[in-house]
């Protein structure tokens, strides 16, 4: 159980992010919620899950590009819940192009996003888990941590970037009770991947189903989408004491995609 623990969840108003808010809150974990879009929604839902613990949810809005945000976020944390015992950096966000085309501006807002953004809450978050003890830190990085796609360089290079960054966190908090470890999704039905269905299906002049199961079956042996909520199971799994001697993995959940 999580109860009386404290989490601070990016990215948590949609997709992955979301169920992970809802499964730490379900386990007991009070939750400061962070991102963009209908936030009081995506709020009422973690809001439900920890209703049984009388888990007390908050969000805060800040933009991860911006360092004075990140750090104002982290304060109201620890303001509002008392510390950050457990950190998912979730947040992300993807730009499809080649090398040569890909914008300037889109490479660093990925770069700022999906990899020093979670270097801010570390580095933020680190010396109270010191000073309890404890602390869980879980990076949701991708299969494009591991291996890459063309046209996604900025996506890959940030996230090869995050499982670099967890190894390193793990490394300088081994004997302590803080543990790093990442989860590497394969293809998950989120907003983010619907986005790059609906260009395809335009691309491709078929209908978005026929995309989806073409994005799909292309790189997962499986064909079929991973589902948030079994990440969210494994984010809950590495919480636990149970997971205190793993450090440093990058876990793969991808219906196969790099076992081939
Ligand atoms: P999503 O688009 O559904 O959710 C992204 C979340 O991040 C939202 O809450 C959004 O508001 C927030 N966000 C985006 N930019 C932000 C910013 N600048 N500041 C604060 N919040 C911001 O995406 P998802 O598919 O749930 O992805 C979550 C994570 O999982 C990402 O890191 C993504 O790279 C990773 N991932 C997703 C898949 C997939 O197939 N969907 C696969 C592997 C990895």
């Amino acid at each position: 159980s999580l109860r009386g623990k404290s989490a601070l969840v990016t990215g948590s108003t949609s997709g992955i992010g979301l169920a992970i808010a809802e499964a730490l809150a379900a386990a007991g974990a009070n939750v400061m919620m962070n991102g963009f879009g209908d936030v009081e929604r995506a709020r009422a839902t973690v809001r439900a899950a920890g209703a049984v613990h009388g888990a007390r949810v908050e969000h805060h809005g800040a933009n991860l590009a911006n360092v004075d945000e990140v750090e104002a976020m982290h304060r109201a944390a620890s303001e509002a819940l008392g510390g950050v015992d457990v950190l998912v950096n979730n947040a992300g966000i993807q730009h499809v192009a080649k090398v040569e085309d890909f914008p300037p501006e889109r490479w660093d807002a990925v770069l700022a996003v999906n990899l020093t953004a979670a270097y801010h809450t570390t580095r933020l978050v680190l010396p109270g888990m010191r000073a309890r003890d404890w602390g869980r830190i879980v990076n949701v990085a991708s299969v494009h941590g591991l291996v890459a796609s063309a046209e996604k360089s900025a996506y890959v290079a940030s996230k090869h970037g995050l499982v670099g960054l967890t190894k390193v966190v793990a490394l300088e908090t081994a004997r302590t009770n803080v543990t790093c470890n990442a989860i590497c999704p394969g293809w998950v039905q989120t907003p983010l991947v619907e986005a790059q269905v609906q260009a395809r299906a335009e691309r491709e002049g078929r209908d978005p189903s026929a995309a989806r199961e073409a994005l799909v079956g292309e790189k997962q042996p499986s064909g079929a989408f991973v589902s948030p909520s079994s990440l969210a199971e494994l984010a809950l799994f590495l919480c636990s004491d149970a997971a205190r001697e793993v450090r440093g993995v990058a876990w793969n959940v991808d219906g196969g995609w790099v076992a081939q």
